[in-house]
């Protein structure tokens, strides 16, 4: 693999790289050290509005949707290097699952109605969009989904139960999955919904996670009245929709970069503060700081597949698993360094305002969420290494 850029992707890094040295700085707040943490407790939403107002003013909130939905139309490369260099800068990403997950969808399955009203919402940041897929006892086994929607005239009528609802509390809009034909099997009985949030009988119920934050809910639907115009792509062919390449990008190298990172800051830490590590504990970080080079390999390869104009399979697995993976051991080695001291929780009294313990906590959910690393381990076992089926 030739790693080095063509002449024409150093020339858009370089104009990425200049953007964002001269841009972000003005919108940053001074001395907020937090973002430059492993663990950062989100940028505050007027910082986020700014930004965005920035990145439209340049056409860059969703570089990767085509040209005339308002997009860059980027290629494979030039989106690589644009995230690549974003995670390298520290500098948030400011669509959300509007930009990354529905816009896309939407661009391939959507109505010209359904186009016309929600892109170009999305496009100026005027709406927050969630994924009602998971319910309590469908995740790893989508299908299994028994939230329930049957047609009363021109309208829908939805009742059951989403949970682990990333940003539901925030949200306007849900893009969900709902049972239709329950006698059809599974996986054909299912149709794909854009669901208003404000619509009545709708009530989102916080999940605290144990890191003591409000991250995800449970979102439960009682009679709630949805207009068939909202039905993306065909009835019962849900499944497809949903299952669509919703992200553009999905080698990792966010997280690769940000892995790199979480190491750098730890030392610097240590050794701006003389800590003296036992040898387990060097040990372990020259391993972390191997791994975090591997990482990246691994998503080099994901976008060098994607640039061939191949679909990645297991090797998107992969990467997602040793990052998730590697994630949770960076923030236990952490809490190795600091001894006693990884206890210490209250942000103002905890060395590296308890960075490394929240780190600890907060990473627990990256080996489940987008698909458990065992999910991950069955790819790769099945379509990596050619074995039979459990
Ligand atoms: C931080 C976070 C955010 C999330 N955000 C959202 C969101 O916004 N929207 C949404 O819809 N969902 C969201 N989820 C849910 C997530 O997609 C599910 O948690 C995930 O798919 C796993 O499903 P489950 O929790 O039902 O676990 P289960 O599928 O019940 O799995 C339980 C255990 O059994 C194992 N297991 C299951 N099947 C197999 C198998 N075939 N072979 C081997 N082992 C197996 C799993 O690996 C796991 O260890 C989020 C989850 C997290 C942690």
């Amino acid at each position: 693999m030739d790693f080095r850029d063509t002449p024409e992707q150093a020339k858009w890094r370089q104009e990425v790289r200049e953007f964002l040295r001269t841009e972000w700085p003005k919108v940053r707040p001074a001395n907020d050290e937090d973002l430059d943490a492993p663990y950062q407790r989100g940028v505050a939403g007027d910082v986020l509005k700014k930004w965005r107002e920035k990145l439209a003013e340049k056409g860059w909130i969703a570089p990767a949707w085509p040209k005339e939905y308002g997009g860059l139309g980027l290629g494979v490369m030039e989106q690589f290097i644009m995230n690549e260099e974003f995670a390298e800068a520290r500098v948030p990403q400011v669509g959300g699952m509007g930009v990354s997950m529905i816009g896309p969808t939407l661009i391939i399955h959507g109505t010209e109605e359904q186009k016309r009203e929600h892109l170009p919402r999305i496009l100026r940041g005027e709406v927050q969009w969630c994924q009602g897929y998971s319910e309590p006892g469908a995740g790893s086994d989508l299908a299994s989904l028994q939230t329930r929607a049957v047609r009363d005239g021109d309208d829908w009528i939805i009742n059951g139960q989403k949970i682990w609802t990333s940003g539901a509390h925030n949200a306007d809009w849900m893009f969900m999955l709902a049972r239709t034909d329950p006698d059809a099997p599974k996986h054909r009985g299912i149709t794909y919904f854009l669901v208003d949030m404000k619509s009545p009988g709708i009530t989102v119920r916080p999940l605290i996670n144990m890191a003591g934050l409000h991250n995800f809910n449970e979102v439960f639907f009682e009679d709630v009245r949805v207009p068939h115009k909202n039905v993306v792509g065909e009835v019962n062919r849900g499944w497809y929709v949903g299952t669509t390449t919703l992200d553009f990008e999905r080698s990792s190298i966010g997280n690769a970069v940000g892995q790199r990172q979480a190491i750098e800051y730890y030392l610097r830490w240590a050794k701006k503060n003389g800590v003296r590590l036992a040898e387990p504990t060097r040990i372990e970080w020259a391993d972390r700081w191997v791994e975090a080079a591997v990482a990246r390999m691994l998503s080099y390869r994901v976008v060098s597949l994607q640039a061939a104009g191949r679909v990645p399979n297991y090797e998107a697995s992969m990467a997602k698993l040793y990052n998730s993976e590697l994630s949770q051991r960076i923030a236990r080695t952490a809490m190795k360094m600091l001894g006693m001291w990884g206890q210490v929780t209250e942000r103002e009294r905890a060395p590296m305002r308890a960075r490394a313990p929240m780190s600890y906590l907060a990473t627990v959910s990256a080996t489940i969420a987008g698909g458990t690393s065992e999910i991950q381990r069955n790819i790769i076992a099945m379509r990596g290494l050619g074995l039979p089926r459990g």
